[in-house]
């Protein structure tokens, strides 16, 4: 038995080897012990960091515990990795944009997207009313050169879901998030009227894409569903069940439920590589790799495409609006875990 057993024992753990090192190289399932320790290394090492600071233009953004800290990854398989807060919620702010964009792209095509808003990075701040008088004079070429994650396009991909009257649309929006999240999520009611009576810039900005052909009727309408939309209450576990079901080609890993289809993940995904992190979107690509978004509620998802979505919340932000510690979380854990989907290995 013995001298059996050992003579089997090296064709065995050969057999094994070439088992992981072809599902390491199609993106298999991470070594849970892995990435567990990533996130708690992650976690223990930037636990105390207190660079940046809160979003105060939107006046209850100023209110949140700037020490809040929470870290979610989820894998293809559904497992769930954690450390830190898992169940406060923030107002997911930008990163509503992805999945409103993404709403529109299942309905309508990535074309309808692409022709109307672009896909192009403005260079300037999300909020930059500059960036939209310099693309105005291409509106109507067929070129726009905008993407839906700055508010302008954004605004105006909002307007883009279609229904009978807001609350129709409204259904679609927050039923995105939902299917997306895996549950049933509300808006933070004092961060919606925080926002309402504190927006006349993103108001202001509906009315330039209206007047510049980006919206086509009822401004106002797409500004006030943008600004719901942006006050939708997530917690981490939330915004990493997001990423995950965009890693997984669109199919929810912990629901099972398919929520947009496959064959346009990879135009959500471009959108959040080109301009996920504003005007830093290239550093960031640069430091990781990862489509990935924002949100001055603190909040940043990241996509490693097929093998897993992660999430991070920390309040206090850098000085292009993305949270300092969920970049530096999100970029160690993600690199020890090989989750960049530019780097590959010589053969
Ligand atoms: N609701 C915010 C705004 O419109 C979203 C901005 C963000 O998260 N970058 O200004």
């Amino acid at each position: 038995m013995l001298t059996n057993s050992r003579r089997i024992r090296p064709t065995w753990l050969a057999g094994l080897a070439a088992f992981v090192a072809l599902a390491t190289l199609h993106g298999g399932a991470q070594a849970p012990a892995d990435v567990q320790k990533a996130v708690d290394a992650a976690f223990a090492k930037y636990r105390n960091l207190q660079e940046g600071k809160n979003a105060d233009y939107i006046p209850a953004l100023a209110k949140v515990d700037p020490k809040l800290f929470g870290i979610t990854v989820i894998t293809n398989d559904g497992k769930v990795y954690a450390a830190g807060d898992q169940t406060t919620q923030v107002s997911i702010q930008s990163i509503s944009k992805v999945f409103t964009m993404a709403q529109v792209i299942a309905e309508q095509g990535p074309d309808a997207i692409s022709k109307r808003i672009g896909v192009d990075a403005t260079g300037a701040r999300f909020n930059s009313i500059i960036a939209v008088e310099a693309v105005k004079t291409v509106v109507g070429t067929g070129a726009p050169e905008m993407n839906p994650l700055v508010n302008p396009g954004a605004i105006s991909a909002t307007s883009m879901v279609t229904g009978a009257n807001a609350d129709a649309v409204w259904k679609k929006i927050i039923g995105a998030h939902n299917d997306y999240a895996g549950r049933s999520l509300t808006v933070l009611q004092d961060v919606y009227k925080s926002e309402s009576d504190t927006n006349q810039r993103n108001q202001a900005i509906g009315a330039l894409m209206l007047a510049y052909g980006y919206i086509k009727s009822n401004w106002p309408q797409a500004v006030d569903l943008y600004t719901r939309q942006c006050s939708i209450g997530v917690n981490t576990k939330d915004l990493a069940t997001m990423a995950a079901t965009l890693a997984n080609g669109g199919k929810n890993p912990v629901t099972g439920k398919q929520v947009i289809s496959t064959n346009y993940v990879p135009n959500v995904l471009a959108v959040m590589a080109t301009a996920g992190l504003y005007d830093d979107s290239g550093k960031w690509l640069y430091a990781t790799g990862l489509p990935a978004k924002s949100g001055v509620g603190g909040g940043i998802i990241a996509v490693s495409p097929g093998k897993f979505g992660i999430a991070v919340i920390s309040p206090p932000l850098d000085d292009a609006g993305n949270s300092v510690r969920a970049q530096r979380a999100i970029a160690d854990i993600s690199n020890a875990l090989g989750g960049n989907p530019l780097a590959s290995k010589p053969r």
